[in-house]
């Protein structure tokens, strides 16, 4: 099993991820006891726990994994630990990984069709510049090794968030705040494509994508 020591000197503490868990209940990016999210640490994991709403976590209430996603100590880490860990193997410049079942994204999820590099239209230029291209994964089981195996194949490269078809969202980023942001632009575009009903007129189309790489983007 590699390790998951990352490239960062980004080190977040318990209570940054308890802070950024009751952040993402509030603007709806999580509810119930739904989603997670995690940080990395030198070589272990700091996960949300399983069946506890993070709006109100205490930092001793987090659970620090490592890289076979076992508890080093007290707790129950969130079900989802294997595309968590196998997105920080993919990814030394991540450390932090975000995952939320927000109606809108879900909503969104049901009306695009998978496509691993991007399923998205983009609507505005803050949104090409925070989140890019949105691949999309069809639906596999919350917790199981092929999901976590679908969500490997495509956070390589320049992907900074992830669309689960019937499930949710997945963002990442180089730090707690960086991970957040594009969530919450995410959110705005997700709401954006299904208020309209996907009849927005978009900036590009999805399967313009290979092209916005040469845009200049000031956002
Ligand atoms: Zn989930």
């Amino acid at each position: 099993m590699s390790p998951l020591t990352g490239k960062g000197n980004v080190v977040s503490d318990a209570e940054d991820l308890a802070r950024l868990g009751a952040q993402l209940y509030q603007r709806g990016l999580v509810s119930s006891t739904g989603g997670n999210a995690s940080v990395r640490r030198s070589s272990t994991v700091l996960i949300t726990p399983t069946g506890r709403s993070l709006a109100d976590l205490s930092p001793e209430e987090l659970v620090e994994v490592d890289s076979r996603g076992d508890a080093t100590g007290s707790g129950r880490p969130s079900k989802e630990v294997p595309f968590h860990l196998g997105i920080y193997r993919a990814r030394p410049e991540v450390n932090c990984v975000i995952h939320g079942h927000s109606p809108y994204a879900v909503a969104a999820s049901t009306l695009l069709s998978p496509h691993p590099v991007n399923a998205f239209p983009v609507y505005t230029a803050g949104y090409l510049a925070r989140v890019g291209r949105l691949p999309l994964i069809p639906y596999f089981s919350s917790g199981s090794a092929e999901l976590a195996a679908a969500v490997s194949e495509v956070a390589t490269g320049d992907t900074k968030a992830i669309l689960l078809q019937n499930h949710g969202f997945i963002t990442v980023g180089d730090t707690i705040e960086s991970a957040f942001n594009t969530a919450d632009e995410l959110l705005d575009a997700l709401t954006v494509y299904v208020i309209t009903e996907g009849r927005a007129k978009p900036l590009y189309e999805a399967d313009a994508w290979p092209k916005q790489k040469e845009i200049e983007v000031s956002a």
